[in-house]
């Protein structure tokens, strides 16, 4: 098959790549980052990479028209972002997944478009199901317009679904692996790994009760592959999560013990870190029967399995 990944040079764009390429797909990757997480498949004859914006009709009209069909990963992903550049994500994620539904609808191509967990918001009845309500804060509260550009992102997937073009949605819960982000910046994974490789305190926002169910990219990439491919799969939004839930002083103490680093955990002010205009989750955890039951996968790596595998290769690779 001829695959087209939007953003596909990012973390789970680059794991996607791979997988792709090892079952003897051909991909093409469309992609503006700075930080190009697929070098090493530069010289694969079956791989192209494609150095633009999504939000360049001219050059999606030609790469769709390419391929059997696309992969929408191409965002402003990071709190970091959401608190510091509001207009930038609100850009990116929306107008640039308007229009890669455009040309796909005008090309007849399907589309699988990444979403989030974060669409759930600070909603408190866990575990989520695909139909559970979105609570979000204030819109003056910055943190909020990544799960709304996202949640904008899924309404245009059901309209154009509705006009006839085969959609599949997927919502993320805090995927992790090798090539995360690097360290110190980015998701809280790399930003403890950052801190334990330098013997510095682990920064432990607010409490440190609020939970994640953090999903190692090898389970996320068998289930993306999934609902490329899957038919059942198409018109529907599927949470794609492991269901070990941990508050985020456990995976502190978690991430200590396996790196053997001298670090203590640090409790900091959420303001001290993101500014004023953030807002912490207190739970998300996913309820999983759609991905069990329509693309058949589980997710089947332990968060200890997941963190050791992480912190190796970043020590190996950073
Ligand atoms: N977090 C933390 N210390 C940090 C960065 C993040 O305790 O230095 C917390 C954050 O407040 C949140 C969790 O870790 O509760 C996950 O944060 P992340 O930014 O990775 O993703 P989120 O799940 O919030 O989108």
């Amino acid at each position: 098959m001829k695959v087209l990944i939007t953003g596909g040079a990012g973390f789970l764009g680059s794991h996607l790549t791979d997988a792709l390429l090892a079952q003897g797909d051909e991909v093409t990757i469309l992609d503006v980052a700075s930080d190009l997480k697929v070098l090493h498949n530069i010289g694969n004859p079956r791989f192209r990479l494609v150095r633009d914006s999504v939000l360049n009709r001219e050059i999606l009209e030609s790469l769709i028209a390419w391929c059997d069909y696309i992969y929408h990963l191409a965002a402003v992903v990071g709190v970091e972002h959401y608190v510091g550049d509001p207009n930038q994500v609100l850009n990116i994620n929306v107008n640039g997944t308007q229009t890669v539904l455009n040309v796909a609808f005008k090309l007849q191509k399907k589309v699988i478009f990444s979403s989030t967990s974060e669409v759930y918001g600070r909603n408190l009845d866990v575990p989520f199901t695909e139909d559970s309500d979105r609570v979000m804060g204030s819109t003056r509260i910055d943190r909020w317009c990544y799960a709304t550009s996202k949640a904008v992102g899924e309404h245009f997937c059901f309209a154009f679904h509705k006009l006839g073009l085969p959609v599949v949605l997927l919502r993320y819960f805090n995927a992790y692996g090798p090539r995360l982000d690097q360290m110190d910046v980015g998701r809280v994974i790399t930003i403890f790994l950052g801190q334990l490789m330098r013997g510095a305190p682990v920064t432990v926002i607010g409490n440190g009760r609020q939970t994640r169910c953090f999903t190692y990219v090898e389970d996320v990439i068998r289930a993306t592959m999934a609902a490329g491919v899957i038919d059942e799969a198409v018109g529907r939004v599927i949470n794609v999560g492991s269901n070990e839930e941990v508050t985020v002083s456990e995976l502190a103490e978690l991430m200590i013990r396996l790196s053997g680093s001298t670090s203590t955990i640090k409790f900091v002010t959420e303001e001290s870190v993101y500014g004023p205009s953030y807002e912490d989750i207190p739970r998300r955890v996913p309820d999983v029967r759609l991905m069990e039951e329509i693309l058949h996968v589980t997710a089947k790596v332990s968060l200890k399995d997941g963190l050791k595998q992480t912190l190796g290769w970043f020590r190996n690779n950073q």
